[in-house]
């Protein structure tokens, strides 16, 4: 564990009168005022052991999953939830053989998860410019190397096939210049394989690539809680994703935002009989291969359920070690005319309560368009439910604009350690998964009362409690 304090803050709101259950804001108050870091960390911790004790990672049908499963079930039915589990069907991606040989030695590629598998010897040479255009892949090239963006993976294989290339080594252009992140590369023509900034820099003359992988249909489960009270008609849902990626341990990605939604829960729990509105909690299966477990659970709801759901509020990399404390722009009108998507309407409301959330503890947010944030929401979103949520960041780099307002280290990424091996109890910081927490718990207690939403474009003005 890395030197964070762990300083169990107390909330700083007006001390709650004798009569505090009334008003709207009663039970978000209590819910942010009880939290725990101190118990979210032990979540977390657990969460860290399931994957050490299980090859590394937590990925959907691995033992490390199961682990972490039984982890969050084993709180919840503790707290008094009647847990219930969904199985969700979905295809694992296993990498079988994954080496980039060169005159220098052994280059460290990871294989595009379903990718079309490699047997490739030839000149390596890199691509001019982002690769987009057969132009820019030299004569004779039978592995070309080229930055990720500009235009889509597929798109630089289609480019790099009419040139002649044989198979591509994609980087992110990053300052973190060791990073190696797995990725899809959907309707990709060639092998696809990813290396880092510097494995790049060095790859040159003749090499051997190859790629194999193979396909197992498969099921994982999502699991969920619901309080024992609530209209079963006004349903407050609240989620995050419990699987890793293949690659690393996933702590930040997402045992934290799975722990502190678990420690509102347990908080919550005291109070699931009286709840006005029915709060849901999910964790997701499969959501590292693309939301698999949360698009089945949205698919698989008849039109009467869905709407039923009132709201969905999503939580990601709430603890990056870089952090800038980023809200969902649910009504886009933070970016307004950037051509940014707003969420369905209602999601402004969204917006506005989990921003209160941290205006409560007199912490500074950014808003991040939700475009940015391609997690569990996603499905909920095309279905019309207003949607909102919170994270720290992910590959974006910080500003020093940021780093004034929110400490840390301009210029690197905000999780420096996203999809790697890396991403463990070191890659966590304690104090902003407790401020992030609190505004969780602030916006699932406040909805668990009063799930009032503006249709309009505008972001409702909620009233500060008293
Ligand atoms: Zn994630």
């Amino acid at each position: 564990m890395r030197a964070v304090p762990l300083i169990i803050l107390l909330f700083l709101t007006v001390p709650v009168p004798a009569a505090a259950n009334t008003g709207t804001g009663w039970l978000a108050r209590s819910l942010a005022g009880s939290v725990s870091t101190r118990d979210a960390m032990s979540s977390v911790r657990a969460f860290d052991f399931a994957a050490s004790t299980s090859g590394g990672n937590r990925e959907a049908g691995t033992p490390g999953f199961e682990k972490s499963r039984a982890h969050v079930e084993q709180v919840l039915e503790r707290a008094g939830y009647r847990v219930t589990e969904q199985s969700v069907p979905f295809r694992a991606f296993t990498a079988d053989t994954e080496s980039l040989t060169t005159d220098e030695g052994r280059a460290l590629v990871l294989m595009a998860q379903y990718g079309l598998a490699a047997d490739v010897e030839g000149t390596i040479a890199r691509a001019a410019d982002a690769g987009c255009a057969p132009a820019d892949y030299p004569p004779g090239t039978a592995i070309a190397v080229a930055p990720s963006g500009v235009c889509t993976t597929a798109g630089k294989t289609v480019a790099a096939q009419a040139a002649g290339v044989r198979a591509l080594v994609v980087y992110d252009v990053t300052p973190a210049l060791d990073a190696v992140i797995r990725r899809q590369a959907a309707g990709a023509v060639l092998p696809v394989a990813f290396t880092s900034v510097r494995e790049a820099e060095s790859l040159s003359g003749h090499g051997v690539l190859r790629l194999s992988g193979h396909t197992v249909d498969s099921t994982t489960v999502n699991v969920f809680a619901e309080t024992a009270g609530g209209r079963a008609d006004h349903v407050v849902m609240a989620g995050a994703h419990l699987d890793s990626g293949a690659d690393g341990p996933g702590i930040n990605d997402n045992a934290t935002s799975v722990s502190a939604l678990l420690e509102t829960a347990v908080r919550l729990a005291p109070h699931q009989h009286r709840v006005p509105n029915k709060v849901r909690f999910a964790f997701w299966g499969a959501e590292e291969l693309i939301n698999i477990g949360s698009t089945h659970y949205v698919a698989t709801r008849t039109q009467q359920e869905l709407a039923a759901i009132r709201l969905y509020l999503n939580w990601e990399l709430i603890a990056s070690p870089n952090f800038v404390r980023f809200v969902v722009d649910g009504d886009d009108s933070d970016h307004p005319g950037t051509g940014a998507p707003a969420g369905p309407p209602g999601s402004g409301t969204v917006e506005a309560v989990l921003s209160q959330g941290y205006r409560l503890q007199r912490l500074p947010f950014r808003t991040a368009d939700l475009a940015d944030i391609r997690s569990d929401q996603e499905p909920f979103a095309r279905a019309g439910i207003p949607v909102g949520g919170a994270f720290g960041g992910v590959r974006g780099i910080k500003t020093p604009e940021e780093a004034a307002v929110f400490g840390g280290t301009a210029g690197q990424p905000y999780d420096p350690c996203y999809h790697q091996p890396c991403d463990d109890l070191s890659n966590v910081h304690v104090g902003a998964l407790g401020e992030a927490m609190r505004a969780m718990a602030w916006a699932v207690g406040w909805f668990a009362v009063d799930d009032t939403l503006s249709s309009g474009g505008e972001v409702a003005a909620v009233d500060y409690p008293h």
